[in-house]
């Protein structure tokens, strides 16, 4: 299922790694993390070498709906009580200066890029809705609350944020990555300390950032507990009226658009990977439903990876693996934030002090309810009496009927059919 980002054929090829090598900096992975990791570090004077499993931007990057805003659902009340108001102005402020990047970068990359309000909205009674505009003002944002919406859905309520934006991610990440030394079809095996084992070379490197969205290597850092996947499905439609913001729904049916070009995205469905949710055909019957006379064009599904507390990880992989570090824990909103993990990683790198280094590093508590949510679920599939296991770490892989896939609900990894590996952290085709 390409999404409407995939239509277009890329001209950049990149070669594939066949000898060995040495470089300061090794990027693996090139998702929007990867790429604006390696773009920030080589602007910054260091010589970089990325190297992406397939083709960059071919994993959930090339299915997002790439808005670019810092409304992140209700995070900055929950921040404040979590980890306090200093924690929360600097994660606002860290989005809110992705944002301006990006759009300076966009200055110098032709990528449909559009500044937009960003507006979340809820159907439910809005109190919470309103203390998250208070809260947001309160750290010095103008985001503004009003009844009002374009379209004739239900809502009682929406936060208002000015100035955000949308673009397309790939036309942006082959941009981004004009000037680096990548190398496609070049998966990383493993990591022997700071050097790294590709199928026909070796990457000796001073340090190590690990951008493959799921960070693959599951003998440091307990990611495997601290992440699940969560999947999301996408329409596109045409003959619907344009919107001139992004749009995300709280709670209720968890809807989200945005316009691009003639068609208006769709999203929402969402559900656990390996569980049964909306999906497609939950979002069609609502399409039809809120757009009467609408086509459809494309239809696609993705996921991302959900942290235990709702901020990313972002930082040294392990405190016992020095000088390898990550991005990841997105949360469904990683184009700002590979953003800001980039700027983060440049930093530390550098030397530098960085306002959301200690917020994001990635050996934070993990004593969330999360956790055990995540512990449970891994137990319970584990001990169920089937063939059909995921390569990652031998979970019992569920049927998903709606994409014929074999989903692994303790992890997210996702195999086709014929056991072709379509989502990681799994690394290898399953034998099913
Ligand atoms: C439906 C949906 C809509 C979304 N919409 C938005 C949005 O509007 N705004 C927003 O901010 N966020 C959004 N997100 C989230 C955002 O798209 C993702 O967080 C982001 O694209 C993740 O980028 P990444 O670089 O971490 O991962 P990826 O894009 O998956 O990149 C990781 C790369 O690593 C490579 N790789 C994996 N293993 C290896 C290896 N061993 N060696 C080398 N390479 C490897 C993969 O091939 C891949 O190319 C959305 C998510 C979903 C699910």
């Amino acid at each position: 299922m390409a999404s409407v980002w995939q239509k277009e054929d890329r001209r950049i090829l990149y070669p594939s790694l066949k000898k060995d090598l040495e470089t300061e900096i090794l990027v693996v992975g090139g998702g929007m993390a990867g790429v604006l990791c390696a773009r920030k570090l080589q602007d910054a004077g260091k010589q970089v070498v990325l190297a992406e499993a397939e083709r960059i931007g071919c994993g959930i990057t090339a299915r997002t709906t790439a808005v670019l805003t810092a409304q992140h659902d209700y995070l900055y009340q929950d921040m404040i009580s979590r980890f306090g108001e200093e924690t929360a102005r600097a994660y606002l402020h860290g989005n809110l200066e992705a944002v301006k990047e990006f759009r300076e970068m966009a200055k110098k990359i032709p990528c449909d890029f559009e500044t937009v309000p960003s507006v979340q909205f809820t159907a439910e009674e809005p109190t919470r809705l309103k203390k998250e505009a208070q809260t947001v003002k309160q750290l010095g944002f103008p985001a503004s609350f009003t009844e009002q919406l374009p379209l004739d859905i239900p809502a009682r309520g929406a936060v208002v944020y000015p100035d955000m934006a949308q673009f397309h991610p790939l036309k942006f990440l082959v941009g981004a990555a004009e000037g680096l030394q990548i190398y496609e079809q070049s998966r990383v095996l493993d990591l022997d300390g700071t050097t790294a084992i590709l199928e026909k070379g070796k990457i000796k490197a001073e340090k190590v950032i690990v951008a493959t969205h799921f960070p693959f290597l599951d003998r440091r850092g307990l990611y495997f507990m601290k992440l699940y996947q969560n999947r999301s499905y996408v329409l596109a439609l045409e003959n619907v009226p344009r919107l001139d913001m992004t749009l995300a729904e709280l709670e209720g049916q968890g809807l989200y658009f945005r316009s691009y070009g003639e068609l208006l995205l769709m999203g929402g469905g969402d559900h656990r990977t390996g569980k049964q949710g909306g999906g497609l055909a939950y979002l069609r019957r609502l399409a039809r439903q809120y757009f009467p006379g609408a086509k459809e064009r494309y239809a696609w599904a993705n996921q991302d990876c959900m942290s235990l507390d709702g901020l990313p990880y972002v930082g040294q992989y392990s405190p016992a693996w020095s000088g390898v570090y990550t991005a990841t824990g997105f949360n469904a909103w990683g184009m700002t934030n590979s953003m800001v993990a980039a700027q983060l990683l440049r930093d530390l790198l550098l030397g530098k002090q960085n306002p959301l280094e200690q917020a994001l590093r990635p050996d934070r508590t993990m004593l969330r309810k999360q956790l055990l949510i995540n512990l449970g679920e891994t137990a319970a599939d584990f001990v169920i009496p089937t063939k059909k296991r995921c390569t990652h770490l031998g979970c019992a892989l569920k049927w998903n009927p709606q994409e014929h896939s074999w989903d692994c609900p303790c992890h997210g990894s996702r195999f086709s059919e014929s056991g072709k590996l379509l989502n990681d952290p799994a690394q290898k085709d399953a034998d099913l």
